[in-house]
């Protein structure tokens, strides 16, 4: 029987369409390994090359004497500048801001076939240490609302350029999503006394279903009303409202976890395009008792039709509970990250 279900926080409904459900493998792309070389000379991104890009604003490891393994870079078809100052208008019911605001690239290795689901778990590690240092430096201007860290794997998610990379944009505004799910969170944390992430990790956890894998810091789950198939939630274990907060052993820990989650849908489903997104409180949340940050990872494997663009219900085709049991038996033992 179809099922309608209800997202905890974000309290939208999707149809769960079991009538028409597909297995989980049936949605894997069956895409040709494509021989992806390690360097291309014409890539602005590929070792050599950094003078054909902005320049940097941030290298990891910070020596300029070794050769970069991360490096950051302001993005140079921006989408907001930093050059302007944010302000502010209203003209009748027009409210504008001027477009102030970071755009900026981290490409993740200097390697161009390298895969974030192929990397060593260290070199994620890094990655995701840069993420942080770069998430509190630009959380530190005052002008600054809400920062966004994601990443577009695949044409289908958006990538423009194939060489591996993450970005980051920094907005003077707060996104109205992220405000909504902000006002649901707290409506509940004052309804109940408790922060409803932790809530909800505590007893999907108990339930097991949905699982993914978990870690001593971290755990993966498929989402229990979620609108498209294989979304997979990471959720710190410890309280924590905003990414920011994030301490040198959970980085270590979550780079396990990510990268073993990628490692089984890059297997299972055969590399589809994906993005996934840092969803952190904003700036001043740090510290809040009633949010929880998480990463969403989205796997791009349908596409939108008119019934999402005119309701904002989705229907998905294959239970949370069937594509966590499909990704809980993926092995990744052979992947090449896995032993690094
Ligand atoms: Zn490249
Ligand atoms: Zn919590």
């Amino acid at each position: 029987m179809p099922e309608l279900r209800q997202n905890f926080f974000t309290k939208e409904w999707v149809i769960i369409a079991t009538e028409r459900a597909r297995r989980p493998e049936e949605l894997a792309t069956h895409r040709q390994a494509q021989a992806v070389p390690s360097f291309v000379e014409s890539c602005p991104f590929c070792p050599g090359n950094e003078g054909k890009t902005p320049p940097e604003v941030m290298r990891s490891p910070a020596n300029g004497d070794e050769p970069w393994a991360v490096r950051v870079i302001p993005n140079k078809f921006a989408a907001l500048s930093s050059e302007v100052e944010p302000t502010r208008s209203l003209q009748h019911l027009r409210r504008r801001v001027n477009g102030f605001g970071f755009h900026e690239v981290i490409i993740d290795s200097p390697d161009h076939a390298c895969c974030l689901a192929l990397l060593p778990d260290a070199h994620v590690a890094r990655i995701l240490g840069v993420f942080k240092q770069r998430y509190n430096l630009l959380s530190s201007d005052h002008r600054i609302n809400h920062v966004t860290i994601f990443k577009n794997h695949g044409a289908d998610a958006g990538a423009s350029l194939q060489h591996p990379h993450s970005q980051l944009i920094a907005t003077p505004v707060i996104p109205s999503q992220v405000r909504h799910r902000l006002h649901e969170a707290l409506r509940h944390y004052d309804d109940a006394g408790e922060c409803m992430f932790c809530h909800m990790v505590e007893s999907e956890v108990a339930d097991q279903t949905r699982i993914v894998l978990k870690s001593e810091l971290f755990v993966a789950m498929e989402v229990f009303a979620s609108a498209t198939p294989f979304a997979t939630h990471i959720f710190p274990l410890r309280h924590m409202a905003s990414f920011g907060e994030i301490t040198a052993a959970e980085i270590a820990d979550l780079a396990h976890v990510l990268r073993t989650l990628l490692a089984k849908i890059y297997v299972g489903l055969e590399n589809p395009d994906l993005n996934f997104t840092i969803r952190s409180g904003p700036v001043d949340n740090a510290g809040a008792r009633h949010f929880h940050w998480y990463v969403s990872v989205i796997p791009r494997l349908t596409r939108v039709a008119g019934f999402e663009l005119g309701s904002g219900m989705f229907i998905n085709t294959v239970l949370p509970e069937a594509a966590a049991d499909f990704l809980r038996n993926v092995s990744v033992e052979r992947a090449a990250g896995a032993t690094g």
